[in-house]
């Protein structure tokens, strides 16, 4: 059956290096991906699935469903398609629409007799604001039972972990009075700043090795014979374990209460975006490997056991995942880099789609056909899942 699946993707090879040209010729940044989305969803509509285009509050953000048979698991199948500013297509977003594509499509075709939904989602802005945390928010994903994703790269592999990471904004409100005549009427929302970092300094002694912190001043302005009224701090706080970043948020907050008080000043605390730590379940991982084997993708590596921080830990801590990182330059080339750009045109990069593709639809293959395989990916998630939160 996996060989039918790859012959039916190496047949619509054409419309997918097309596809994928386009979105690399028009390349848009988050939220403004207008042309890429449309081209996405309305191919998907011609080949038969339902398609809603504009979800979660997101004109650019879609959903594509298909029934095969009647019941069964849901395959969710997502992809990126954002640029960079100044850079274009650094991050090989263009290559991952026409794999999620050419997946589903050969699912469909190829699958006939068996029972489950695949579910297309597009989700944009992953580069800026991070569409799939909005797209969680407002209830995208509930539908799907695991969720699967490409990414190119320099290696084929696939993640163990990523970083859970909160990033914040931190306003002290002081009084503001003049520094040599009054300064008993003041209190300085600068003083606040610099014992909140002391504090934190403290604090890093005290958290477990994998926690990250790290912050600037992002506003505190002003001459300094004035007792600064407003200084503004941004942080970012990260672990590998979501369950375990949430207690340390609590203890920075106190830290900021706590320079709060000593300064007589205020604190506000704006949490601007929270990406979650993924919850590992290897035997997801080992299945796509086994099918990078199984189709001779190029460049394969162990799996990386931890990574940064990216939207996608919000749905893998949610219910069972994974992205097959796909070979298509040289080893150490960066993502982001001119280099990742210059080669996202090339023979190796329509072949990292059709590998892509192949290994998808033979991992989620492996998994529509045999219930026992379902039934064990959602036990080590659930397990998984409860072991991250002891290990508070
Ligand atoms: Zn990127
Ligand atoms: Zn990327």
């Amino acid at each position: 059956m996996k060989e039918k699946l790859f012959s039916y993707i190496d047949s619509i090879k054409k419309d997918m290096t097309s596809m994928s040209d386009y979105i690399f010729d028009n390349p848009e940044l988050g939220l403004k991906e207008y042309k890429s989305s449309k081209l996405l969803s309305d191919y998907l509509k011609k080949n038969g699935f339902e398609v809603e285009l504009g979800i979660a509050e997101l004109e650019t953000a879609f959903r594509a469903t298909y029934k095969v048979g009647s019941g069964g698991p849901s395959i969710g199948l997502l992809c990126e398609y954002d640029a960079l500013e100044n850079l274009g297509h650094a991050c090989g977003h263009h290559m991952q629409g026409p794999t999620i594509l050419a997946t589903a499509i050969a699912l469909k075709e190829i699958l006939k007799g068996l029972n489950f939904n695949i579910v297309v989602y597009g989700t944009p802005a992953e580069e800026t604001t991070s569409g799939k945390v909005q797209m969680l928010d407002k209830g995208c994903f509930k539908d799907i039972d695991v969720a699967f994703m490409m990414h190119s790269a320099p290696d084929t592999s696939v993640d163990i972990k990523s970083l859970a990471m909160s990033a914040f904004e931190i306003n002290f409100h002081g009084i503001s009075s003049h520094a040599a005549l009054a300064p008993e009427k003041g209190r300085s929302s600068f003083d606040a700043c610099l014992l909140f970092f002391q504090g934190i300094e403290f604090l890093r002694e005290h958290v477990k090795d994998d926690t990250r912190i790290h912050y600037t001043i992002l506003n505190a302005g002003g001459a300094a014979n004035v007792v600064p009224k407003l200084s503004t701090l941004g942080m970012y706080v990260r672990s590998y374990n979501k369950d375990y970043l949430d207690t340390v948020i609590e203890r920075v907050k106190n830290v900021a209460k706590g320079a709060a008080i000593m300064t007589e000043t205020t604190e506000e605390i704006i949490e601007t975006k929270a990406l979650y730590s993924r919850v590992p379940v290897l035997p997801l991982n080992d299945l796509i490997m086994n099918n990078a084997k199984l189709v001779n993708a190029p460049n394969i590596k162990p799996s990386r056991e931890k990574t940064g921080s990216a939207d996608f830990g919000n749905v893998m801590y949610t219910l069972p995942g994974s992205c097959i990182r796909i070979a298509f330059v040289k080893e150490g080339t960066p993502s982001h880099s001119d280099a990742f750009r210059d080669a996202g045109k090339t023979e190796e990069a329509y072949n990292a789609i059709i590998y892509a593709a192949k290994i998808l639809a033979a991992t989620a293959y492996d998994i529509v056909s045999d219930k026992e395989v379902f039934d064990n990916i959602q036990e080590v998630f659930n397990k998984n899942k409860e072991i991250l939160k002891q290990e508070n």
